[in-house]
């Protein structure tokens, strides 16, 4: 490296031999641990898949991250409770460590204080490892994935959700899973804002106002009976409509 000479790192990968580097960055967390990002450029040839069976939709779900067309839930752990305990713990150490106006703490607090940011940082690695693992998975098994557009932002805001919203990755999951299926000639079909995948009997299509009220998990469609688990059925209705636009 330029300035800081030969540096140890942990290298997973290597780059086959017709790869470009074009440039590294280097960045440090607040845990005090650097990171290296290499970026390559390299040709490759993007073969469009296109079979309409490898199709799925996916609901997003406040627990878990989202139900599929299929029923089954993604189940995301709850990374951030899972270490709450020792996060708070931790933090309440390091405000006891803290000395009011004075400029420079002990070295016991800036000790603590990494402490308290390793655990961040392991929760944040936890959840982006595991939304890695999702996507690809997904990207590796469908062809067309049909999701909702949510406004997070808007989401978070509104009292009604608050902190979970913006806690549980969707917006990052999101991301990810239209790179990875750009790269390999896939699809993540966006529904309309306006597209009602909650209200809709994926049967008869008929809109139910029942389903307005957030708080209602199941519910008879009022026109065919079919009895419907919310989730599921946005599901399926998101499924269908990726396909809608795909055949347009
Ligand atoms: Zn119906």
């Amino acid at each position: 490296m330029p300035k800081l000479g030969e540096v140890k790192i942990k290298k997973h990968r290597t780059a086959p031999e017709d790869w470009k580097l074009k440039s590294v960055t280097i960045t440090q967390e607040a845990s005090g641990k650097y990171y290296v990002s290499v970026l390559y450029e390299y040709e490759s040839q993007v073969i469009e898949q296109n079979d309409t069976d490898k199709t799925i939709g996916l609901d997003y779900a406040m627990n878990g991250l989202y139900v599929n067309s299929d029923g089954s839930c993604a189940e995301m752990p709850h990374f951030l409770r899972q270490s709450e305990k020792r996060l708070r713990k931790a933090q309440q150490k390091l405000s006891k460590m803290y000395v009011k106006g004075k400029e420079k703490q002990s070295n016991r607090y800036y000790k603590q204080k990494r402490r308290v940011a390793v655990l961040h940082e392991k929760v944040r690695h936890q959840r982006a490892d595991w939304l890695h693992k999702k996507s690809r998975d997904l990207v590796n098994r469908y062809d067309y994935i049909g999701i909702e557009d949510l406004d997070m932002k808007g989401m978070s805001q509104s009292l009604r959700f608050g902190k979970s919203v913006s806690d549980n990755g969707w917006g990052m999951f999101v991301s990810m899973l239209t790179y990875k299926a750009e790269m390999c000639g896939k699809h993540v079909i966006k529904a309309d804002r306006m597209f009602p995948s909650s209200q809709m009997c994926h049967v008869c299509g008929c809109i139910s106002p029942v389903t307005k009220d957030l708080s209602v998990r199941e519910w008879d469609c009022p026109a065919c009976g079919t009895h419907h688990d919310r989730d599921h059925n946005a599901a399926m209705n998101l499924k269908t409509e990726a396909l809608r636009i795909v055949l347009l």
